[in-house]
């Protein structure tokens, strides 16, 4: 085998799930048919869950130098927006920053991290065999046959590897389309940012550099217009006249783009030694900012646990387990999707007008804006409890930032003890019955920490001992309450991460 995995595709999930696994000490190869990053970026926003991803690793202050924290964001283009400075993280804001910068961040790690990324390289055929996957690419060299164990499809809406998998891709076609432009605005907003529903149409204007202005457009006379025909600057200004009465001056286009409303999702993730991630697994309207941090979740899901199958220390049920936890989560996020493309795209009407305000009015009241500012954070995802663990309120749930006080009396963030990727066992009661040279077998995917909480966290005050897997979610709590802990500390760690206590 050249490779113990192959990416295809170096989009963001790409990119970060191959600098996952490279972490996890894999040998991992990235091939990528762009000679360097787009510099049309589509996606300007990081979600809350994903700053705290970047923070499980050590690069949120990277992104933090060079993006902009915005303390709330929209849904469906609505009046109120949505208050993320409520939610429960100091990553409580999203962050503006364009997919090129976060793709550099990506790709500045990865390499860092041992990744060999093949750029200007691409993907022709994808096969598999009960010993493992063959993948075909053209480089600058020519045809290049490499092999591996496993291959992961990071590789976008037309994703080949999806299609030579054999995974049917279900779902809708395109109904709609929206224009985008980045264009100078020579007299533009007075607010500089600006989002305007009308009769005539629903404009939105952010700045995206200290030159260009992004206007993004569903135009009612234009929706019907087929993504594949170039948006022209005449179509942005005489929108913005009907919607504004003001063409705003625009001019000098860096890039325009038109896109659409199919919304479909892979049926498996996962095809024997193939996986899918990222825009390869799902496609939406990019209503609310979303595709590209669901994808970073996907990464951080998968790597780990394709690392632990490598490493032979992975349970039966573990690879599965990417399908099963995400699909779910995705399904849930075409359905916030095509809400949010009703409400912002279909009709333009008086009655329209007047669902568009009540919604708006629900959203005043604190609880359901919270609600739904939790939803596009991505901190409602809570994977399904581990069955075979003790129950409790914590397990499948994200891992918040606990300050930790450790028993060489060091107080950290919690956050930090993950950078180099690894399992958690974090044990909060100092019980003398757990020894403290108990040492797992493994090459130190489990870190075991004795600690406990400066500060008040209600939600752990009866945790005994917790694993937090590398993703950031808890594999299980163990009750200060239970009369062997140790017994259930022992088969969690077996069962999770496939190592004994030596
Ligand atoms: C207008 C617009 C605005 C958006 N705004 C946001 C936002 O604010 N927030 C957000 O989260 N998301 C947003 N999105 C969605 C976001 O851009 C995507 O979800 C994200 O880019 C998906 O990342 P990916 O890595 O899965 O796929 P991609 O970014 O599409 O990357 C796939 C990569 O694979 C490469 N590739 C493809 N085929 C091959 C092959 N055969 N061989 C080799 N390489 C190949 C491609 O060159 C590409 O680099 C927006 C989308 C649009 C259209």
């Amino acid at each position: 085998m050249d490779y113990e995995v192959i990416v295809v595709g170096g989009g963001p999930v790409g990119m970060m799930l191959a600098a996952e696994l490279a972490l996890a000490k894999v040998k991992v190869c990235l091939l990528e048919r762009l000679k360097e990053t787009t510099p049309y970026s589509r996606a300007l926003t990081l979600h809350p869950r994903s700053l705290e991803l970047f923070d499980l690793r050590g690069l949120k202050t990277k992104l933090l130098r060079i993006g902009k924290p915005l303390p709330t964001g929209h849904f469906a283009a609505l009046d109120t927006r949505l208050d993320f400075s409520v939610l429960d993280s100091s990553s409580n804001y999203t962050l503006y920053i364009s997919q090129h910068d976060t793709e550099k961040v990506l790709e500045a790690w990865a390499q860092s991290v041992g990744v060999e990324i093949r750029r200007e390289t691409e993907v022709v055929s994808v096969r598999q065999d009960a010993q493992g996957v063959e993948v075909t690419a053209f480089g600058k060299n020519g045809e290049a046959v490499l092999t591996a164990a496993y291959v992961v499809g990071a590789d976008g809406a037309g994703s080949l590897v999806r299609k030579q998998a054999g995974i049917p891709f279900e779902g809708t076609d395109t109904t709609l389309t929206a224009m985008l432009g980045d264009v100078v605005l020579a007299n533009p907003p007075e607010t500089n940012t600006l989002s305007r529903f009308t009769e005539h149409g629903l404009v939105m204007i952010v700045p995206v550099t200290d030159r260009l202005h992004r206007v993004v457009m569903i135009d009612p006379v234009r929706k019907e217009v087929p993504k594949e025909e170039p948006v022209t600057l005449e179509e942005l200004r005489s929108g913005l006249q009907r919607i504004l009465g003001s063409d705003l001056g625009i001019c000098e286009p860096f890039w325009l783009s038109r896109y659409g409303n199919a919304t479909r999702q892979a049926k498996r993730y996962r095809e024997g030694r193939i996986f899918l991630a990222g825009d390869a697994a799902h496609i939406h309207f990019p209503a609310g900012g979303q595709g590209l941090n669901v994808g970073l979740q996907e990464a951080m899901n998968l790597g780990w646990k394709l690392a632990a199958e490598l490493k032979g220390r992975a349970p039966d049920w573990l690879l599965d387990s990417y399908h099963s936890e995400r699909f779910p989560v995705n399904t849930a996020l075409l359905r916030n999707t095509q809400a949010q493309t009703m409400l912002m795209g279909m009709e333009f009407s008086p009655r329209m007008m007047g669902l568009r305000s009540m919604l708006s009015d629900l959203l005043r009241i604190p609880e359901a804006n919270k609600e739904l500012a939790a939803q596009l954070a991505a901190f409602d995802v809570r994977y399904a409890p581990d069955e075979e663990a003790l129950p409790h309120a914590l397990n499948g749930r994200r891992f918040t930032e606990l300050k930790l006080r450790l028993d060489n009396g060091t107080v950290l963030n919690a956050y930090e003890l993950f950078h180099s990727g690894c399992f958690v066992l974090l044990h909060l009661a100092s019980d003398d019955r757990l020894n403290d040279n108990v040492q797992w077998a493994g090459d130190g995917h489990i870190r075991v920490v004795r600690a406990s909480i400066a500060g008040q966290e209600a939600e752990w005050d009866d945790v005994h001992t917790a694993l937090i897997r590398p993703d950031g979610h808890i594999a299980w709590a163990v009750p200060r309450s239970e009369p062997q802990p140790l017994e259930a500390i022992k088969q969690g760690v077996v069962r999770w991460c496939g190592s004994r206590p030596i």
